[in-house]
């Protein structure tokens, strides 16, 4: 489709003139959703859904979100240019969404990070019928099969059961999964308190602004070792293996990823109890997608290209991969542990 263009700015769009997830400051700017990686700061204008900005502003600041902040809610129209687009729900977090792109009778969708697994914390995915669609990759391999989250908070459930000593520690990124862990956790019948450290607190008292039903959370750096002991504590994953975890009773190591299907990986991570929970397609969920949406090209931003592009090519549809840099530093890994795994 010649009227999209990648460049190192992100994917541009020429008959529009704005950039999708653009990663340094640009004039305008189509933001899927809020994890680091595809938010920015200081861009001029910024298109994206109401949750998405209140997720930017609470994270970066009102004035870093963007000069101009449009909030377009999914489903409404609006022109770029000479563009039609609108937003569809992304299934990925709070807010994320597809970006739709309609343009001399052609349809372009760029997905944005997507799964279409169930989260009780946000929309789910909707498929956009389209000529191009614009896919992540990030678990693009056919080894990765995220198993159904309920049967891994069910896991959970039972060693938290089974040793009522010890506090168990969840290492969770701070926008999405921390809140996916905590909603499925309540649809798993867990009802008591749920002790979070404080960098976790702003996107869980956002969530629940939006009405997202989290249930009885508290600051767990307050908190006494009584008060711990049998407890779910939820931290971001840097802070579980640090003395931060150290401090509480008898801690097992918990970590929530999809990488946590790569064994050496948790174990290098000194991870007790691996939660294969991700809030990306799996490989199942990628090829589905990309054989539904009917699309007859589909190019692949970040993640494992080059397995997603041959399977494509086996079902008789044209795949590019984009190469784009920069993707991929939040919300499961980063980067430079992505390449060390390929590596390997
Ligand atoms: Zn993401
Ligand atoms: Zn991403």
């Amino acid at each position: 489709m010649h009227w999209l263009t990648p460049r190192p700015e992100g994917l541009f769009c020429t008959p529009g003139d704005f950039y999708i997830d653009p990663l340094h400051p640009v004039s305008r700017g189509v933001i899927s959703h809020a994890h680091a990686d595809h938010a920015r700061p200081y861009h001029q204008d910024v298109f994206t859904t109401p949750e998405t900005l209140a997720i930017m502003r609470t994270r970066m600041g009102e004035d870093r979100a963007g000069t101009h902040q449009h909030e377009i809610a999914y489903h409404e129209r609006f022109r770029l240019g000479d563009v039609t687009l609108w937003l569809a729900p992304a299934g990925h977090v709070l807010g994320s969404a597809q970006i739709v792109m309609e343009y001399e009778g052609q349809r372009a969708v760029v997905s944005g990070d997507y799964k279409r697994s169930p989260d009780p914390t946000c929309q789910p995915f909707e498929l956009v019928p389209c000529d191009l669609f614009v896919t992540e990759a990030t678990f693009a391999l056919p080894v990765f099969r995220h198993p159904p989250p309920q049967h891994e908070i069910a896991k959970l459930l039972h060693d938290v059961a089974l040793f009522p000593e010890r506090t168990h520690v969840i290492g969770c990124y701070a926008l999405g999964k921390c809140q996916r862990i905590i909603a499925l956790l309540r649809q798993g019948g867990f009802n008591g308190p749920i002790w979070l450290h404080g960098a976790l607190k702003p996107v869980c008292d956002l969530y629940q602004r939006f009405g997202i039903e989290l249930g009885d959370l508290r600051s767990a750096t307050g908190a006494t070792k009584a008060e711990l002991r049998g407890g779910i504590v939820l931290a971001p994953p840097g802070a579980i293996a640090d003395r931060w975890a150290r401090r509480l009773p008898d801690p097992v190591v918990c970590l929530a990823s999809g990488w946590m299907q790569v064994r050496q990986r948790a174990k290098a991570r000194g991870v007790e109890l691996p939660l294969i929970i991700s809030d990306h397609s799996d490989w199942d969920e990628l090829l589905q997608t990309c054989e539904e949406t009917g699309a007859a090209e589909i190019w692949v931003t970040h993640g494992r290209e080059e397995a997603l592009i041959h399977a494509l090519a086996q079902r008789g549809i044209k795949g590019r991969a984009l190469r784009l840099v920069g993707y991929g530093d939040e919300d499961d890994d980063t980067p430079a542990e992505i390449q060390a795994e390929t590596v390997s």
